[in-house]
């Protein structure tokens, strides 16, 4: 079984995420670390995270997905955005210690025209000075369309940016079916290759999360458009068979499909659906 659940605007604190996601009939869900146009951080304080953290444990939830902003990017040909991503991811995981066990998942960035190798040292420079071994979170890098300069279209570059960051271990993947479709992985007509794939280059250790979306574009459109489920062209039978895949076993899928709340609520309930036909 899979944990699910959608976004939640972090606006009225952690324990209320919690409580409307149980509403929703979900148990898990992913907010923005801040606004997702960037911009100043919102103080939590410890009370708030410690009344969430009671809830998840009390309502059996999987491990949260936290979301870094759109406009961190680690790998920008500006030296000024570069910095200022840096202090975001650091400022982001401060944060996280008060939700201890959870995971942090980014966008990898963009390298604005220096180039894919470039790309790729500086977002590993900036994870190896911010990753700690003491560190309760698990930071995971979501798979990318590809679209323009976008690093992680490709599974050996997120591979290299691992093995080049050092503390592995504390390094994951967020795997976005909407994002791996459009990249070029064919999750409907070959679904375990590409499972088969991922484990080669990256390993299924570090699957930690999932986003599940389908896609408004073709396979390898490099578009990075989500739809609702089964309203794409991924379609619902192959999103059904990712769901209940024993891949993802244990792991929490999160919901960014173009949905108003009642949408969420029955795409959550669609979900378990699948889920209660199989056991
Ligand atoms: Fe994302
Ligand atoms: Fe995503
Ligand atoms: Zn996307």
């Amino acid at each position: 079984m899979i944990y699910i659940g959608c976004h939640l605007s972090v606006a009225d604190g952690y324990e209320a995420m919690g409580r409307t996601m149980s509403r929703f009939g979900g148990d898990t869900f992913a907010f923005f670390t801040r606004n997702p146009r960037g911009g100043k951080t919102k103080t939590v304080s410890p009370e708030d995270a410690g009344a969430l953290l009671r809830h998840l444990q009390h309502e059996r939830f999987g491990p949260l997905v936290a979301h870094g902003s759109y406009t961190m990017n680690l790998c920008s040909a500006r030296e000024e955005t570069r910095m200022n991503g840096l202090s975001m991811l650091e400022q982001d995981l401060e944060k996280m210690k008060l939700l201890p066990g959870n995971l942090y998942n980014f966008h990898p960035g963009s390298h604005t025209g220096q180039g894919t190798e470039t790309g790729i040292r500086q977002i590993a420079d900036a994870l190896s000075r911010v990753l700690k071994p003491e560190m309760k979170t698990t930071v995971l890098l979501e798979t990318m369309a590809g679209k323009g300069s976008e690093i992680g279209g490709r599974f050996e570059e997120l591979r290299e940016i691992i093995d080049r960051a050092g503390h592995s271990e504390k390094i994951g993947v967020c795997f976005d079916t909407c994002h791996v479709w459009d990249a070029g992985y064919d999750i409907v007509n070959d679904l375990d290759g590409v499972l088969r794939r991922l484990d080669d280059v990256i390993g299924l250790r570090r699957l930690k999360a999932v986003h599940f979306n389908d896609s408004k574009n073709e396979c390898g459109s490099h578009k990075d458009r989500h739809e609702k489920l089964g309203q794409g062209c991924i379609g619902m039978e192959a999103m059904k068979r990712i769901a209940l895949h024993p891949v993802f076993d244990g792991v929490p899928f999160i919901l960014e499909t173009p949905n108003d709340d009642s949408g969420y609520i029955s795409e959550i309930r669609t979900v378990r659906e699948w889920m209660r036909e199989q056991s």
